[in-house]
């Protein structure tokens, strides 16, 4: 599941954000408190800083249906930073990994591309339907860097049927057994 950028920063008020000294990238992003007062305009969506943020609406659905396997950070505007609990291996022979301008200090790229379709790595338990995990790894650049999050097949059915705003669907490829 992936959602598109909203433009709000999280991080932004945050103060004393760990910072890599050489190279100024975060070194405990998804532990710094987040927060803002603007409200995203769609269902799901992503923050400046890759914090997956979903609505008081995606909420009750991950409640109603039986959802499983999430965290919801209370934000000041009623939203939610989505933190799935368990983090799965992505098969990297597969979804090809391009990591760019590691920094010697922290231990951190600068940038993650990626290519191809994300698949789960051989021995890595399969997502159960109701369940919404999240990648090991995060993706993309700088201060965008974010994690893939991944939902089994009743919960895309259902997401679907509800029709949230800002949800886009892919497809993982299936794992090797
Ligand atoms: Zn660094």
């Amino acid at each position: 599941m992936s959602a598109s950028y909203n433009g709000i920063d999280l991080l932004k008020y945050t103060p004393n954000l760990r910072r890599c000294s050489m190279c100024g990238l975060l070194t405990h992003k998804w532990e710094e408190f987040a927060d803002s007062p603007q409200k995203p305009k769609a269902d799901i969506s992503t923050s400046r800083d890759g914090h997956k943020m979903v609505s008081p609406r995606f909420w009750k659905i991950y409640e109603e249906n039986g959802f499983f396997g999430v965290n919801f950070w209370p934000l000041s505007s009623r939203y939610y930073v989505l933190f799935p609990t368990r983090t799965v291996e992505i098969d990297p022979d597969h979804y090809k990994i391009m990591p760019l301008k590691l920094c010697k200090h922290c231990g951190q790229y600068e940038e993650i591309l990626v290519h191809g379709k994300p698949r789960l790595a051989v021995g890595e338990r399969p997502i159960a339907s109701h369940e919404i995990v999240r990648s090991a790894m995060d993706y993309g650049g700088k201060s965008f860097k974010g994690y893939h999050v991944f939902i089994g097949d009743a919960v895309r059915d259902i997401l679907e049927i509800k029709n949230l705003s800002g949800l886009s669907l892919n497809k993982m490829d299936p794992q090797h057994s």
